[in-house]
């Protein structure tokens, strides 16, 4: 649970924050606002935040905000906590929900699911495991808590990879081509929506709009 004690007046390590539409997944189109925290161990090979193969590690920028300075910058009631991984945070992730909830704020975090620690039940987890393509592992606690999975589609690989879990999940499931091998996993992607039909295209509409 989130306590008064968990409270931190420390600085929080942020690599960007940023108001826009959410482009991917069940709250596609939904105004939102982004904290990316900084910092990510798993080098997936499309990684299009720095922490991989597409983006520069030297454009990563890391600034250590207050949380008065994380809010002032905040347009939506609707925050995403994203990445960069932010379950390696920990204490200062349950800390920053902490002090969203407090401003009254709702909280979604994305995820790829290889760190945990607990939430409050009405954060929205979206889980985009990365065990296909990386050394780390889903915490078995994250499929059950997920309140969505996106599956990012390189080879159609990944649909067998995982499912097992997807054949027993109660939450919607996307399958979103990855950007980068355009057009080749769109036609991928395609093709495992028919073998999976209980899931549905995410299609990254913010980078087709040119937003952030
Ligand atoms: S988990 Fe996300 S942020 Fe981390 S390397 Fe993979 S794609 Fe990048």
């Amino acid at each position: 649970m989130l306590t008064e004690e968990m409270q931190s007046t420390d600085r929080y390590v942020v690599q960007e924050i940023f108001n826009s539409v959410q482009g991917e997944g069940e709250l596609a189109g939904k105004w939102s606002s982004f904290i990316r925290l900084y910092g990510c161990p798993l080098s997936c090979p499309f990684c299009d935040t720095g922490y991989g193969g597409i983006v520069p590690q030297n454009k990563i920028v890391c600034n250590r905000l207050t949380f008065p300075e994380i809010l002032e910058q905040l347009r939506s009631d609707w925050v995403v906590i994203t990445g960069g991984e932010p379950f390696i945070h920990r204490h200062k992730l349950q800390s920053l929900i902490y002090e969203l909830y407090k401003n009254n704020k709702q909280v979604q975090i994305e995820t790829s699911g290889a760190f945990w620690v607990e939430l409050p039940k009405d954060v929205w987890v979206t889980l985009s495991p990365k065990e296909h393509c990386t050394k780390y592992v889903v915490v078995p606690d994250m499929w059950e808590r997920a309140s969505e999975i996106k599956l990012v589609i390189s080879s159609g690989l990944e649909l067998d990879f995982y499912r097992s879990y997807l054949q027993s999940a109660t939450v919607p499931i996307y399958l979103q081509p990855e950007w980068y091998g355009m057009p080749e996993t769109l036609k991928i992607t395609l093709e495992c929506l028919q073998q999976f039909p209980t899931a549905k295209l995410s299609i990254q509409m913010h980078k087709y709009l040119g937003l952030l």
